[in-house]
C-alpha cells in the first residue's frame, strides 16, 4: 500500500491555512524523516508494479484521471484558491492545464516507446538489426513548490507514470492539498496506490528522500538555494531542476502598444508575481518610454486587488504575510538606491499591491535576482542590442518576451537572448504544457514539458539481433 494521509507513521500534521484570510483549509500528515525508509519501501513495490503495467494500462489510467479532474475542475480550482491564494480565474486555468498535462502524458505512454537503430547503415553493422526501448528508471523523488500546486505535481507524476516509474511525491508544506487530491484521483482512476507514494512533510523529509540510494532521479521544482542543496545531497542520480527566473520583456517602438501593455500587465502580476516566468523587467525603447509607462501604470492601478474567490479579482494575496514583507523590503532596498515608485508599494497583511518601479540600479538585487512578487521594473533602452545586453545580465534565466512588428528584430532577439523560450508579441509567461520548458544558464538541468520530462524519466535499452551467421 502507498503511504496515505491516514497512515500511523505520521503522528504530527501540517496545518494548511488560507493565505488571504488565515482560515484553516485542511491538514496533512507531517511525516518525520525517520519515516523515509517506509515510504521508500512502498515505492520499491510501486516501481515493480508500474513497470509491469502495459502501456495501454498506464495510458488508460492517466486518461481516466484527466477525465475525472475535468469533471471536478471547479473543486480543484477552489482548493487552489483556498491553499495557494491564486484568484479563481487563475486557479480554473491551472486545473484545465492539469487535465492537458495528464492527457499529454497518456499520449506519451502510447507513442514514445523507442526506435529502430540503423545498425546496418554504418560500418560494422552489416547483418545486425534491432531497436531501443524506453525503460523506466525505477523510483523518482518529485519535489514541488507552493505556486501552481496542482499542475506542477502533474508535470512530474504524468510523465513518470507514463514511463513506468514509481514516484515519491513531496509537495510544498505550504500547499500540499491540491497534490494530495491529485494523487487520490489517480488512485480512483485505477493507479495501484504504491505507484505514487505521498510524502507530505518538511524540507528534512525531502532531504531524506533525495539522499536515498534507491532513488534513481530527483525531479525538483523550486528555488535556487534548495536546488543547490539537493544537488549536493543527491549523489549519482539523475537531476531535473526547474528553478527561478527573472524574465525580461523588450518593447520596441514599432509594436502594437495596446497589446504590449495588456500582455505585460498580465505577465507581471499573474499569481501575484509568484510565477517563475512572470515578467520582472521591461526594457522599453526610449522613443515610446513615456507613453508606455503612462498606459502601463494606469492599467496596473486599474487592477482589482483582494479576495481571490471573486471572479472580479485580478491580483490576490501572496502565499504568506512573510512573503509580502520580503517583497516590500526588496523594494525599500531599491528605493534607498535611488529607484522611484510609479504605483503600488502598499502592504496589507499578505497582500502586496502591484508595484511598478523605474530607475532601479542595474547592480541592485531587484534587477539581478528573482523577485517572485508583484513587482516590475521599467527601463528605457535606445537600441535592441542594448536591450538584449541588459536582458542577459542575470546568470540564470527561463523565458523572455519581445513586442515588435519587425520580424528581423524579433528573430535577432530570439537569437541573442540567453533564454530557453522567447515569446514574440506575447507575455513572457506563456507556456503550453507540451513544449520543452526549463532553465537556460546556471542551474539548467533537464527540461519539463510532458514529452521532454518523459524522456528524462526513462532510459534506452538496446536490443541487437545478429542474423548473418545463420
Ligand atoms: P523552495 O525551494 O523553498 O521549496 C520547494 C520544495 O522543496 C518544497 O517542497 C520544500 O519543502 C522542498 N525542500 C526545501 N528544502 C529542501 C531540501 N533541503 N531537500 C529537499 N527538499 C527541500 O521553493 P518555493 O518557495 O516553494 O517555490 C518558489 C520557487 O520555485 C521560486 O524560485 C520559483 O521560481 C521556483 N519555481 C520554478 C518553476 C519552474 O518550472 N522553473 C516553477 C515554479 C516555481
Amino acid at each position: 500500500m502507498g503511504m496515505r494521509p491516514s497512515d500511523p507513521a505520521s503522528s504530527e500534521s501540517i496545518l494548511v491555512t488560507n493565505p488571504f484570510d488565515g482560515s484553516e483549509v485542511g491538514s496533512v500528515p507531517c511525516i518525520h524523516p525517520d519515516g523515509a525508509p517506509e515510504l521508500i519501501s512502498s515505492a520499491r513495490n510501486g516501481a515493480r508494479i508500474c513497470r509491469s503495467l502495459s502501456r495501454q494500462e498506464r495510458a488508460g489510467i492517466l486518461q481516466n484521471c484527466a477525465s475525472l479532474i475535468a469533471r471536478d475542475e471547479e473543486d480543484f480550482a477552489r482548493l487552489i484558491v483556498a491553499e495557494a491564494g491564486k484568484t479563481i480565474r487563475q486557479a480554473r486555468k491551472e486545473a484545465q492545464r492539469c487535465v492537458t498535462t495528464l492527457e499529454l502524458s497518456a499520449e506519451e505512454a502510447r507513442r514514445n516507446v523507442g526506435e529502430l537503430v540503423p545498425f546496418h547503415a554504418y560500418p560494422g553493422g552489416r547483418g545486425r538489426q534491432g531497436w531501443f526501448t524506453r525503460e523506466p528508471l525505477g523510483i523518482i523523488a518529485a519535489i514541488t513548490p507552493y505556486n501552481d500546486p496542482l499542475n506542477l505535481a502533474a508535470h512530474k507524476l504524468g510523465p513518470a507514470i507514463a514511463g513506468g516509474n514509481a514516484v515519491l511525491l513531496k509537495p510544498s508544506d505550504l500547499t500540499p492539498l491540491s497534490a494530495t487530491k491529485l494523487v487520490e484521483y489517480l488512485y480512483q482512476a485505477g493507479l495501484p496506490s504504491s505507484v505514487v507514494t505521498l510524502a507530505t512533510g518538511g524540507p528534512a523529509l525531502g532531504e531524506a528522500l533525495v539522499s536515498s540510494r534507491d532513488v534513481r532521479m530527483v525531479s525538483f521544482t523550486g528555488g535556487f538555494a534548495t536546488g543547490e542543496k539537493i544537488a549536493r545531497t543527491a549523489g549519482l542520480k539523475r537531476l531535473a531542476m526547474d528553478l527561478g527566473g527573472n524574465a525580461p520583456v523588450i518593447v520596441l517602438d514599432d509594436c502594437d502598444l495596446d497589446v504590449a501593455v495588456e500582455s505585460c500587465v498580465s505577465g507581471s502580476f499573474w499569481a501575484s508575481g509568484q510565477n517563475c516566468v512572470g515578467t520582472q523587467r521591461i526594457l522599453i525603447q526610449s522613443s515610446i518610454y513615456e507613453p508606455f509607462k503612462e498606459r502601463f501604470v494606469a492599467a496596473t492601478e486599474a487592477l482589482t486587488v483582494g479576495d481571490p474567490t471573486s471572479p472580479l479579482t485580478d491580483v490576490g494575496p501572496m502565499i504568506t504575510r512573510h512573503a509580502a514583507d520580503r517583497a516590500r523590503a526588496a523594494v525599500d532596498a531599491a528605493l534607498r538606491d535611488g529607484a522611484r515608485v510609479l504605483c503600488g508599494h502598499r502592504q496589507d497583511g499578505s497582500i502586496y499591491a502591484p508595484t511598478v518601479l523605474e530607475g532601479v540600479r542595474l547592480d541592485c538585487d531587484l534587477w539581478q535576482q528573482e523577485a517572485f512578487s508583484p513587482v516590475v521594473l521599467l527601463q528605457p533602452v535606445d537600441t535592441l542590442q542594448e536591450a538584449i545586453s541588459l536582458a542577459n545580465m542575470p546568470d540564470y534565466s527561463l523565458h523572455a518576451g519581445i513586442f515588435t512588428n519587425d520580424l528581423s528584430a524579433a528573430l535577432r532577439a530570439a537569437d541573442g537572448l540567453e533564454v530557453s523560450g522567447i515569446m514574440i508579441n506575447d507575455s513572457s509567461d506563456y507556456r503550453f504544457d507540451g513544449m520543452p520548458f526549463g532553465g537556460f544558464k546556471y542551474g539548467s538541468l533537464g527540461r519539463e514539458g510532458v514529452r521532454f520530462a518523459y524522456e528524462e524519466m526513462t532510459q534506452p535499452k538496446v536490443v541487437c539481433i545478429r542474423t548473418d551467421h545463420q
